[in-house]
């Protein structure tokens, strides 16, 4: 065989081996299949998938990657997409894919009935699914509780050196001072970022587990982290995490004044869903009871669905009133607050 009529072959394979991959990539969505775009990666969301595929019949397809691949690739299909869902694990995703025209508003009296106002979008183009609360952790043998108060208390001087959290690029960290710019103001907001950087134990690096390891080592006394980590790590099998979540304290700031920052992992129906009735159905059967139960059980998370109950570890954490400034905020000031976080030098 000619070197020629080789590279034939190879192409008109190459060709169809693209073409039969494209088709199955544009499933264009039959009525009985949904394609959910997410950025959550927890086995729990799995299993909920396969739940909802037994109970209706409607095939669920998962696309996963990070919040900005996934917008970036809903706008560039287009009409084309393939995605009738969409889930990020921080609400402010799910406002950027609003002002990007990329979803549609949900008519679901049910949702507006069981996800309180703060937790959805205004016009209903996105609904929290799981809420996450971002507090401050401590060691009870440094720290006495009642050293605690606000977030912005950690910036006085008895705090200096004391302080651990991740980095300004991370979007937790962007949230909260995104929320706090809402709920404080700006000047507030830039003083406590400002007075946080100047009290930080170290140059902030590693995710939010690293910084309660931190707290551990003794290179910090206080962190500042989301609550289901502890869960997270007393179920990880490795010895410094389940020591880690032992031995630190989760204290809830801000009480008395503008209550707890708190996020949620949010979903909407995109803007050229082809099955947005099962779209919907879907949101739907994650917001209820069953559902919601299931998810903070296995990933130790805060359920939307206020008719939940709390596994025993959250209530061992304690109740709290949390910050009620609506999720929207945290979209729209989010460029806001990485301008703060990179004025007052978050990572240097
Ligand atoms: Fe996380």
């Amino acid at each position: 065989m000619s070197v020629k009529s080789l590279l034939l072959i190879l192409s008109v394979i190459i060709v169809y081996g693209t073409l039969s991959a494209c088709q199955l990539g544009v499933d264009r969505g039959d009525g009985d299949s949904i394609t959910i775009f997410s950025e959550r990666h927890y086995e729990a969301d799995r299993m909920i998938y396969e739940k909802f595929e037994a109970e209706t019949g409607i095939k669920v397809n998962l696309v996963r990657d990070s919040a900005d691949p996934l917008l970036v690739r809903l706008e560039n299909e287009g009409e084309a997409t393939i995605a009738d869902l969409l889930v990020i694990a921080d609400a402010g995703g799910l406002v950027r894919a609003k002002e990007r025209d990329l979803l549609q508003p949900i008519d679901s009296p049910f949702l507006e009935s069981v996800v309180p106002e703060h937790l959805r979008d205004t016009d209903n183009y996105w609904f929290g699914l799981t809420k996450r609360a971002r507090v401050i952790v401590y060691h009870p043998d440094r720290v006495d509780v009642s050293e605690l108060s606000t977030y912005e208390a950690l910036t006085e001087p008895y705090w200096r050196g004391r302080v651990v959290t991740r980095q300004a690029s991370n979007i937790y960290n962007q949230s909260l001072m995104a929320a706090l710019l809402e709920a404080i103001g700006e000047e507030a907001a830039s003083d406590f970022a400002e007075g946080l950087v100047a009290n930080f134990a170290e140059t902030p690096s590693g995710n939010d587990r690293a910084q309660a390891n931190k707290v551990l080592q003794g290179i910090a006394d206080v962190a500042i982290m989301n609550t289901y980590y502890f869960g997270i790590m007393l179920n990880s099998g490795e010895d410094w995490q389940v020591q880690a979540a032992n031995e630190l304290e989760i204290f809830f700031p801000n009480q008395e004044t503008t209550g707890t920052h708190i996020n949620a992992s949010a979903i909407g129906v995109t803007k050229h869903a082809k099955n947005p009735e099962a779209a919907q159905q879907f949101i739907e059967f994650l917001l209820s009871e069953e559902i919601q139960e299931f998810i903070i059980n296995n990933t130790f998370e805060y359920p939307i669905n206020p008719s939940v109950e709390l596994p025993e570890l959250l209530k061992s954490w304690g109740q709290f009133n949390e910050m009620t400034v609506n999720l929207e905020a945290l979209g729209k000031n989010n460029n806001r607050a990485k301008e703060i976080m990179d004025q007052v030098g978050w990572d240097n």
